[in-house]
């Protein structure tokens, strides 16, 4: 039957079969159609597979998740389950929810990022979630913890942390949870799977905001959790997801399969970039702190070199004068952009104390070294000489 204009201009437009694209396809569907009523109830009686509704799944989402459950699981026998969220937040909320029962505890770190920190004190906790935070790069305290409180059903892990690039030994203390019946979640953004896999360590889970080095450039926001029990992951951590809307949206996993194609490139410049930064900075003598993970003057870079491959793009350094000498030097900075995220190509600085950790309490933001005088790079892949020159002439203004 001819249509008519109107039903012309609605009809839904089909390509031609033709060679598959060179590229991922981008699927910008809400839903999905099928041939007859009996297909579709039998996808949604899971009989058969198939994509039924974007906020539950999506070929291209569904692609990248994949592809980043591979990585993280590079060095594991078996396939892992991972998700596409959102955002980063919204990986670490939906799975939070997912692992911990009413009323349950987390054991975990007074350094996160400020945000972690803010979800855990006003919003899981007003869900019955309770955080334990403790030293634990102390061992025999997170062992004690554990076994004293047999509440603490998970551990919530960020290593290397923002901002002070702190970081914890996965291995030994995923032993000591498994000991105690505990699951380890584990913020991966910082390294990425090419420089660390939380998951061959003995996590349980890996969860990354991909707005950072897994994008690269900076053009989305989005988050990603990972997870080696695959039926844990289909049957509690999927429901949690897509029943709280927090799904990934098609455009923004693209960008990141974009990113992830030269994750590998990247990530050895940002490396090496932010060792000569780092090692620079360190001589100058304004700065009276440099914090990373590759210097051996870290107080745990003995943890870094072992279960790291390099020491990542991130570092912060303190200067002389506080808060007025880091404003000023960020204020200078001519090739690096005042910016508040990290892991893009381009090398951006912020500072914690008016920003990412402006809503943490004062008292918790200077015992874990958040000082005033603090500045965060997220080291770029610019060349390494102008880097070091725009920071120079931003420190001889001091
Ligand atoms: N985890 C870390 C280590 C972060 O730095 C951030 C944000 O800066 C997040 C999680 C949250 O990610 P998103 O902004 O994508 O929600």
């Amino acid at each position: 039957m001819k249509p008519d204009l109107a039903s012309l201009c609605v009809r839904k437009l089909d390509l031609p079969a033709a060679n598959p694209s060179q590229q991922l396809p981008l699927f910008l569907s809400s839903s999905f159609a099928f041939e007859t009523v009996e297909a579709s109830i039998d996808v949604f009686e899971g009989k058969s597979s198939g994509y039924v509704y974007g906020r539950y799944g999506n070929p291209t989402i569904d692609a990248v998740a994949d592809r980043i459950g591979a990585l993280e699981a590079f060095d594991l026998e078996e396939e892992v389950q991972a998700y596409l969220t959102s955002s980063g937040m919204s990986a670490i909320h939906v799975l939070l929810l997912a692992v911990l029962p009413r009323g349950g505890k987390v054991l975990t770190q007074s350094n996160l990022y400020g945000g972690t920190t803010e979800l855990l004190l006003k919003v899981m906790s007003g869900l019955g979630i309770e955080p334990v935070f403790a030293d634990l790069g102390d061992l025999t305290k997170a062992e004690d913890l554990l076994r004293n409180d047999p509440g603490i059903s998970a551990m919530y892990l960020e290593t290397p942390s923002n901002p002070t690039l702190d970081c914890v030994d996965i291995r030994s203390l995923a032993q000591l949870a498994t000991k105690h019946g505990c699951k380890v979640l584990i913020d991966n953004t910082f390294s990425t799977p090419f420089l660390q896999r939380p998951l061959s360590l003995g996590a349980d889970f890996v969860i990354h905001s991909t707005t950072k080095f897994l994008n690269g450039h900076g053009t989305g926001i989005a988050g990603a959790i990972i997870g080696k029990d695959r039926t844990f992951m289909k049957e509690k951590v999927f429901p949690v997801l897509k029943l709280t809307g927090a799904t990934c949206n098609p455009f923004d996993a693209w960008m990141v399969a974009n990113g992830l194609r030269t994750l590998p490139l990247r990530m050895q410049r940002h490396c090496e970039n932010a060792m000569c930064l780092a090692s620079w900075l360190q001589e100058q003598p304004k700065v009276t702190k440099v914090n990373y993970p590759g210097l051996p003057t870290h107080t745990t870079h003995a943890i870094a070199r072992e279960q790291m491959a390099d020491f990542g793009g991130m570092m912060s350094f303190e200067v002389a004068g506080g808060r007025a000498s880091a404003l000023r030097v960020m204020n200078a900075l001519r090739v690096a952009s005042i910016a508040p995220t990290l892991g893009d190509v381009d090398t951006l600085v912020l500072h914690p104390c008016t920003s990412s950790h402006l809503r943490v309490d004062p008292r918790i933001r200077e015992e874990q070294g958040i000082t005033e005088g603090l500045v965060r790079v997220s080291v770029g892949v610019e060349d390494i000489g102008t880097l070091r020159a725009d920071f120079d002439q931003a420190l001889q203004g001091l």
